[in-house]
């Protein structure tokens, strides 16, 4: 591995990337957004809707967004011992407008 100017670590012999450290700036600017408000592609029967408009069935397993549509799961967020996990797989894209 070689890090570059900015502390981000490439693959020696292949600099056609950067290692997920370099995006560490945009994605931050991005998950500091409502992400209710993005509109999102469920993956299961390929809906596009706003994720405010989802159905959450509150519970002890954290959040877990369904389709309005077909019931699918479109995200889980789970908390536990001061982590998070996100689990998108449910979701074909996410689609954040401007400001
Ligand atoms: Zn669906």
């Amino acid at each position: 591995m070689i890090e570059s100017h900015d502390g981000a670590l490439m693959a020696a012999g292949n600099d056609d990337y950067l290692d997920g450290n370099a995006a560490a700036g945009p994605l931050s600017e991005l998950f500091a957004l409502d992400v209710t408000v993005a509109r999102g592609q469920c993956e299961h029967c390929g809906a596009v809707a706003v994720l405010a408009g989802a159905r959450w069935y509150p519970n002890s397993h954290g959040v877990i967004l369904s389709c309005s549509i077909c019931d699918g799961v479109l995200l889980r967020l789970v908390e536990r011992d001061g982590r998070r996990w996100l689990d998108l797989r449910g979701l074909g894209f996410l689609e954040f407008g401007p400001g």
